[in-house]
């Protein structure tokens, strides 16, 4: 599932629309007034192409990264 996101110009609220994203679904948002505001500003940010192949963050590759410690 693609995920992309809605956000006020105006108002800056935003919020996470789950779903395929399409001109037709960009126009059909950004045809309605913003809930917060009320007003026709709302961009659609398309979703990001992300690179899947890289790992998931947080893991740890030891010794890569040795603490420093001032004493
Ligand atoms: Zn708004």
């Amino acid at each position: 599932m693609e995920s992309w996101t809605v956000t006020c110009a105006a108002c800056e609220l935003r919020w996470p629309r789950v779903g395929g994203y399409s001109d037709y679904e960009r126009q059909a948002v950004e045809a309605q007034p913003c809930p917060g505001c009320g007003k026709h500003t709302l961009v659609c940010r398309e979703p990001e192409t992300r690179d899947r192949r890289t790992g998931p963050r947080g893991v740890r590759t030891g010794g890569a990264r040795a603490e420093r410690r001032a004493a």
